[in-house]
């Protein structure tokens, strides 16, 4: 994608030791990668997967991301993309265009597959001076004290101890190796549950995305979710429905019968041709509910981190952030991280994402949707405000009424929480 020396590509065979190994080529992964290669460290990135591999996803890019992708250097293929000026809401007989407020992030965001997206980015960590290795499952660590030593990796053939000084953990929902390191997801505040498909559709080059606040299931029951549409462009949309729940209120949503209902519910608006293709769906672990999040000489990012907005389900913007975060903390000389990731990752998000699930539980319970949906559809001011909240689209410089409340409520909230996002 630029103009730098190609990508080494190394079977972990190889690889004895290096400065920062970054487990998982995901956004966040294939971002702290290209950030920390940038830095002038050596850097290698393993993933368990071969690339070009699909991930998951809605495969919408928001504003926070494309702000994110710009700095990272993805600016000339975004702008290949398609360009997607807001969301058009629709629910209870009604429905609002709301463009994306613009202000401190990008004025649009975009959608692109992932098998596509994730890609082009580790090649982009690849361009950057990153060692590539695919086909590579982190296993288990080796300790030097309170620092990993070294992460144990297996691939076909064989397993074998790739030493680092470094080690960034980019692993996703599941953060197996996280895991192993003491990550523990906390299910008591509101987590995902959400499945995608690909349709072929006339309305794949819209500039509006589709997202629905009244989900029903393929029995007309009303369900604690949402449903969306990206248009990809090529004559083919992303079409998934996404559920909230709490380990007290577990979601009773059967995904794929709801997915097929979903796509047959909007299939003459965006011009549907066919039957979904690649149904697939997944847990989405939200709000910062995972704490170990960072030790001596490791910190978990992305996805492994539970950075994903509550409100929306979207991650791939936390994921580049926090791998822009996680590389400022490396440089910054700092030794010990194991408290200073937790309250940087708590100074950018604690607030939001403390609110935002909070928010997200009330949801949860099914009266509550229709008694706010109803009245709020109706209102343009109201959705704008809404879009603006659930898009976590305001920053710490912004100093309006909704954005001075809705870091009011975070304040409370955070000092109400059990237990506080990243703890
Ligand atoms: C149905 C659904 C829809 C979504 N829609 C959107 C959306 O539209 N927009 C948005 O912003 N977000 C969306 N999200 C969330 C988004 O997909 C994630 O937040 C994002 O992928 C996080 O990126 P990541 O790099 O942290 O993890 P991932 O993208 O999951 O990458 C993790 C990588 O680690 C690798 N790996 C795992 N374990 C190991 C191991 N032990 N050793 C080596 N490699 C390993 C995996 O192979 C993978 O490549 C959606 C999620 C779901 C489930």
């Amino acid at each position: 994608m630029s103009n730098a020396s190609p990508a080494r590509h190394e079977s972990p065979t190889t690889i004895a030791r290096t400065d920062v190994l970054v487990v998982g080529a995901g956004p966040a992964g294939s971002a702290a990668a290209a950030y920390a290669a940038r830095a002038g460290r050596d850097v290698v990135l393993i993933d368990m997967a071969v690339f070009p591999r699909d991930k998951t996803c809605g495969d919408g890019l928001t504003p926070r991301a494309i702000t994110e992708l710009v700095s990272l250097g993805y600016g000339p293929r975004l702008a290949q993309l398609p360009r997607i000026v807001g969301l058009h809401l629709h629910g209870w007989g009604a429905d609002q265009r709301v463009p994306w407020p613009g202000k401190r992030f990008a004025d649009h965001g975009s959608a692109v597959p992932r098998i596509e997206f994730d890609d082009e980015l580790r090649a982009l960590a690849g361009e950057a001076g990153a060692t590539l290795s695919s086909g590579a499952k982190a296993v288990d660590v080796e300790w030097d004290g309170d620092r990993i030593g070294a992460v144990v990796v297996e691939d076909p053939h064989g397993r074998r101890s790739i030493r680092a000084s470094t080690v960034i953990v980019a692993d996703g929902v599941r953060s197996g190796l996280g895991k192993v390191l003491g990550r523990q997801w906390h299910r008591d505040t509101a987590y995902g549950v959400a499945g995608r498909a690909y349709v072929s559709s006339g309305r794949a080059d819209d500039e509006w995305m589709g997202s629905h606040l009244e989900l029903r299931g393929s029995d007309g029951s009303l369900l604690p979710g949402y449903g969306w549409v990206f248009p990809l462009g090529g004559g083919r949309l992303n079409v998934g429905v996404g559920a909230l729940a709490t380990a007290k209120r577990p979601a009773h949503v059967e995904l794929r019968p709801t997915l097929k209902h979903y796509a047959d519910m909007v299939r003459d608006e965006w011009q549907i041709t066919g039957e979904p293709q690649r149904l697939t769906s997944a847990l989405l672990p939200m709000g910062g509910a995972v704490s170990g999040v960072a030790g001596r000489n490791w910190m978990l990012i992305g996805d492994a981190a539970a950075c994903v907005n509550p409100l929306n389900g979207e991650g791939i913007d936390y994921g580049l952030e926090t791998a822009r975060l996680a590389v400022d903390l490396l440089e910054s000389g700092a030794d010990d991280f194991t408290s200073r990731w937790p309250d940087i990752l708590t100074a950018h998000y604690g607030l939001a994402f403390s609110a935002a699930r909070r928010l997200a539980a009330v949801l949860t319970v099914p009266q509550a949707v229709p008694l706010l949906g109803r009245p709020g559809i109706r209102s343009r001011a109201l959705m704008s405000m809404v879009v603006r909240v659930m898009g976590n689209l305001i920053s710490d410089e912004d100093a309006d009424l909704i954005a001075r409340a809705w870091r009011t409520v975070g304040r409370v909230s955070v000092r109400v929480d059990d237990r506080p996002p990243f703890r």
